[in-house]
């Protein structure tokens, strides 16, 4: 069977918790690699350089657009972000299992030119507690908030796209059924066609 690593997208409105789920993977489990997006909006208080966001200016932006840098890359409320495409190629072939924590736009790409990709939607426990966190974390204004949930309602829509939902109401829970739900999607077919494909042939042949 193929020990490969999985390209494993993460989506979720505005205010779900993915990051929060994201880096108690990473910290829990080590065969998880969190790829660092490339992003034009400007950094919240905390966030570093290299560490939550590779920021950037829209030049730049484009220009590793053009040069076929990004291996996804989708437009969110105004700003650019995008996937670069060295690191994730890197972890794959050192057999880890690379976690990009993108909107729905970028993760339909992913399928696309990946179809072995796993999605996973995380989904807040319900409307209600959705707004509540959006509001409770205090890093956008009111507006910021109102166009947040409202791309929610766009992205609700492609939700029966993903290959799999997980409800946010333990960060722990989370966590653990999404690695659950990444260790069984090594055992998709189409993660182990060559293995499939050699069995085949070998009776086949017989
Ligand atoms: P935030 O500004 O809150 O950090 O992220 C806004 C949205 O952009 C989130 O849904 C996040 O998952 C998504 N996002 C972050 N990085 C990328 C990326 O590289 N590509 C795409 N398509 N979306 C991203």
């Amino acid at each position: 069977m193929n020990e490969n690593g999985v390209i494993t997208v993460v989506s979720g409105f505005a205010g779900t918790g993915k990051g929060t789920v994201m880096k108690k993977l990473v910290r829990e489990y080590d065969h998880y690699a969190l790829s660092v997006s490339m992003t034009t909006r400007d950094p919240r208080p905390g966030e570093v350089d290299g560490r939550e966001y590779f920021f950037t200016d829209e030049p730049s932006f484009l220009k590793a657009v053009e040069e076929d840098r990004l291996i996804e890359h989708a437009c969110y409320c105004g700003k650019y972000y995008g996937t670069p495409r060295d690191y994730v190629d890197r972890k794959l072939s050192e057999g880890k299992d690379v976690l990009l924590e993108i909107e729905i736009q970028g993760a339909l790409q992913i399928k696309e030119k990946f179809p072995d990709a796993f999605l996973i939607f995380i989904l807040p426990p319900s409307s209600d507690e959705l707004v509540k966190r959006l509001r409770g974390r205090g890093t956008e204004t009111e507006e910021q908030v109102k166009n947040r949930l409202k791309r929610a309602g766009h992205e609700s829509e492609g939700i029966e796209k993903y290959d799999a939902v997980v409800v946010n109401d333990d960060v722990s829970a989370c966590a653990d059924a999404i690695d659950l739900l990444v260790r069984a999607a090594k055992f998709r077919p189409s993660h182990n066609e060559d293995f499939i494909g050699s069995v085949r042939n070998g009776i086949l042949s017989l």
